[in-house]
């Protein structure tokens, strides 16, 4: 092949025009909208091959000098970049919430680029604003439900937002916390409010000693990024021990007026509708009352497990959701979209004007432009990828996903409780669970003779870790890893697999597979030996 010219015209074709129906990436294109799945497997191998080794590729460090054929460089993606990604799409694949997706993303997707719609203000989004708008009140709607006199006023208000859309559940969770605190040191008796003057002023004005915000252990990491990025400080996410999976009311009530009592101001109460590690939901109905009792702000995070307000089978697992001040979601995880596509929603659409900015180009006041209230500036029209799904699978589609989901969840855990070498650690609330190699023999032993459970689940760590690294390395399954302390053995932590059921293509039969691979991987480790001498 020969070398593209340096020259503007060389460019403009950049610009305009494709290399051609016969090109490389036009093949590459053709192949991807044919059968992805083929694409796939044929151009992402699983191999054995180190991060080290592939940094290899990627180890020059200055930009090129002379540019490169369009092809000639599609061709270098496909060997570097491709062969090595990891094929989230294999039905194999539960260790995440990142899945397969539905083949109409893909069209829809370039549809999305070719479009290029700036988000951030109508003068680069126009229709897309609007819809944006309307997802945001769907999914409003699906989570408060409030009237129909409601979303005519607020859906395309100009003075407030029914939520913030946002790249995903930490940004949304910073955007829900963002307008809490501006709520709480908001402007009075000469006091500007903390968004003018800061934290040290709202401090001083409310006579306040710390800041915190109150979740269970198993918040999501980006809560503490948020208290850090608040200036609230890491060391004021109060987390409460949870042994059952869930946040005990109790517990929180009690943590929180104690730290009242210490001349605090408590910012949040944050339940979890879907925990990262074991999908529990924190009882949100009740720790409605202990926010109101402890007069803050209550934020749900439903980033993964709010998709399962769809199902009238399961919605009741959440209830208490529709009491949050500020809910977050994740469309791009049980919602099937690409990702980039959170929400914050507010119970209080006022709300949103806690975080209003204005610009002199943009943002001018009274306009509806969505970057007013959110903490991004640009963004793409990923909201499209949202409003396309709710309508092809619309709320029964839904609850179908959600449904088959959770009961294939729950016949894997059946499968794993009745084999006699796994021992289920967490039973699934929806569809996640965790589990681990525990012969049964050793299980038996566990029980009768306490003062060997340390040592045995030691042991039992190790064997997980090993399994889990060598089936990853394998490349045929992915089951992830996490460490839990869990009612069974409240004295220490353990080290367990976690899977997240996010394909519907998963089988029952893959699962299978999946669990006999561990054991024979388990069996050739010198722990196993050691185990069951
Ligand atoms: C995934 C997740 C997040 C973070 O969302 P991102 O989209 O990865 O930023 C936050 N909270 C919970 C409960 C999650 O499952």
């Amino acid at each position: 092949m020969g070398k593209a010219e340096v020259s503007l015209e060389h460019l403009y074709k950049v610009f305009t025009k494709p290399e051609g129906r016969d090109s490389k990436l036009a093949q590459i294109e053709e192949h991807l909208s044919d059968n992805l799945a083929d694409f796939l497997s044929q151009h992402v191998v699983t191999d054995a091959r180190s991060l080290e080794q592939i940094e290899k590729e990627f180890a020059q460090f200055s930009v090129p000098d002379s540019p490169q054929f369009v092809s000639e460089h599609a061709e270098s993606l496909l060997e570097k970049l491709v062969t090595h990604s990891v094929n989230t799409y294999s039905p194999t694949f539960i260790g995440h919430m990142t899945s397969a997706l539905p083949y109409f993303h893909l069209p829809l997707a370039k549809l999305l680029v070719g479009l290029n719609q700036n988000l951030v203000k109508i003068e680069t989004s126009k229709a897309f604003t609007p819809l944006e708008r309307q997802v945001l009140g769907m999914m409003h709607e699906l989570v408060y439900g409030e009237s129909e006199q409601f979303y005519q006023t607020y859906l395309h208000s100009a003075q407030s937002s029914l939520g913030a859309f946002c790249s995903g559940g930490t940004v949304a969770n910073m955007t829900a916390l963002w307008v809490a605190r501006n709520k709480l040191f908001a402007a009075q008796d000469g006091f500007k409010g903390i968004a003018r003057e800061g934290f040290g002023a709202a401090l001083a004005h409310y006579g306040v000693n710390k800041v915190g915000i109150l979740s269970s252990k198993r918040g999501h990491y980006s809560l503490s990024k948020a208290v850090d990025l608040l200036g609230l400080g890491r060391d004021q996410m109060l987390t409460v021990d949870c042994p059952t999976q869930r946040l005990s009311p109790e517990k929180a009530l009690v943590l929180g007026k104690e730290f009242q009592q210490q001349g605090n101001k408590l910012l949040a109460l944050v339940g979890i509708a879907g925990t990262t590690e074991t999908g529990h939901v924190d009882p949100l109905d009740e720790l409605a009352d202990v926010a109101q009792e402890l007069d803050c702000h209550f934020h749900v995070d439903a980033a993964w497990g709010g998709a399962s307000l769809f199902s009238d089978n399961y919605r009741h697992v959440l209830k208490g959701i529709e009491r949050a001040d500020s809910v977050t979601l994740d469309a791009h995880k049980q919602m099937y979209v690409p990702m980039g596509a959170g929400m914050a929603l507010f119970k209080n659409p006022e709300d949103s004007n806690a975080v209003r900015h204005h610009a002199q180009y943009i943002l001018r006041a009274g306009s509806k432009d969505l970057g007013a209230t959110t903490l991004e500036g640009s963004r793409n029209g990923m909201a499209m990828m949202v409003y396309a799904s709710l309508h092809i699978f619309g709320r029964q589609g839904y609850q179908l996903l959600i449904d088959q989901s959770i009961e294939k969840a729950k016949a894997f855990a059946k499968m794993i409780s009745d084999h006699s070498d796994f021992e289920l650690v967490t039973s699934p609330t929806l569809a996640l669970l965790t589990y681990r190699l525990c012969p049964a023999a050793i299980q038996e032993k566990m029980k009768s003779k306490a003062t060997e459970q340390s040592r045995l689940n030691e042991q039992l760590d190790k064997l997980t870790v090993a399994v889990q690294k060598q089936q990853r390395e394998s490349g045929k399954s992915f089951v992830s890893r996490t460490r839990l302390t869990v009612e069974q053995y409240p004295a220490q932590p353990i080290t367990v697999f976690r899977v997240v059921l996010a394909n519907p293509l998963t089988s029952l039969g893959d699962l299978t597979a999946i669990l006999e691979e561990q054991l024979t991987i388990a069996q050739q480790t010198p722990d196993w030996r050691s185990l069951n001498q």
